[in-house]
């Protein structure tokens, strides 16, 4: 199994569910089959009881599940069929701990955040990224892991935590991770400059936090400048192909072909040793 975690910095917004389902909508076109994972660090169990003024309308899986509104995103981006454990929340699985701390599994040991929760979250993402989610009832090969809220907020860190670790047990080679910025344009307009220090910031905060993104999407009103990437990837220690500019566009479909022009398919498929040349059965 491949790991493709999308995560976000600088704002919520920013567009990484858009990037999460372009770059599994790029990766399906050469055959692979790619299922998603949404994680919600937030306690509510589910989106059920969720205000929609918060986090949008609630969208619920073939099987029920009241989950979130990026799973529509997904099956309609990726023809898949998502169920409700595609969507873990933070609050789901403290209700899994403490139910079975109630019943005495940890067998009187203290149950704390590190390793209990942060076990328990790489249990689920293994457990769940192996479910058939398309019509070929294969095992992705590919799973897209969204990580949702910012990176710096408190109840993200034992996720992030977890995904440092996830990444240490399979293997860099199977692991890549994708983070998704803002650069905003001032002041707004034509004449404006793009400003990389959001960016800047938001990629020293992950690495300080145990990840380290192989790409950085840069969501921008307008393309990057070759400055402006020329100075992200210099101030981030990154080259600029690992800088990718994610403008805005009047529909989200235009997406996929922005990443495809900036290679990269070309890039994951490489670093995480994908032949590109691989024909599914669902492929003609
Ligand atoms: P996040 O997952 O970071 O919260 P989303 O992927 O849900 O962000 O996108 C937030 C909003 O921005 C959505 O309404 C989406 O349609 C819009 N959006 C995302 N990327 C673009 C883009 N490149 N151009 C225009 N709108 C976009």
């Amino acid at each position: 199994m491949k790991y493709i975690v999308v995560s976000g910095g600088v704002i919520s917004g920013t567009g990484k569910g858009i990037v999460a389902s372009s770059a599994g909508l790029l990766l399906q076109s050469k055959g692979f089959v790619v299922t998603t994972i949404k994680i919600d660090p937030y306690i509510n169990i589910d989106s059920g009881t969720m205000s929609p003024l918060h986090h949008g309308e609630i969208y619920v899986t073939d099987d029920g599940g009241e989950v979130n509104l990026d799973l529509g995103n997904f099956e309609r981006y990726l023809s898949t069929t998502l169920q409700r454990g595609h969507n873990i929340t933070a609050g789901e699985i403290y209700l899994d701990i403490i139910s079975r701390e109630r019943t005495g599994n940890y067998l009187g040991k203290t149950v704390q955040v590190v390793p209990h929760f942060t076990n328990a979250i790489q249990e689920y993402i293994e457990r769940t990224a192996k479910i058939p989610v398309d019509e070929s009832q294969a095992e992705p090969d590919v799973c897209i892991i969204e990580l949702g809220g910012t990176v710096g907020d408190i109840e993200s860190s034992p996720f992030i935590y977890a995904l440092a670790q996830l990444r240490k047990r399979v293997g860099k080679e199977n692991f890549v991770q994708i983070h998704v910025a803002y650069v905003p344009v001032v002041p707004p307009g034509a004449s404006g400059e793009q400003k990389t220090k959001p960016t800047q910031r938001s990629i020293s905060d992950v690495r300080s936090a145990g990840l380290s993104p192989l790409l950085v999407a840069c969501r921008c009103e307008v393309p990057l400048d070759p400055g402006t990437i020329q100075k992200i990837a210099n101030m981030c220690s990154m080259e600029p192909e690992q800088v990718i500019s994610v403008h805005d566009g009047s529909t989200t479909y235009h997406v996929p072909l922005l990443l495809e022009k900036q290679n990269l398919l070309g890039i994951l498929c490489e670093y995480l040793d994908l032949r590109l040349d691989r024909t599914h059965p669902r492929i003609e």
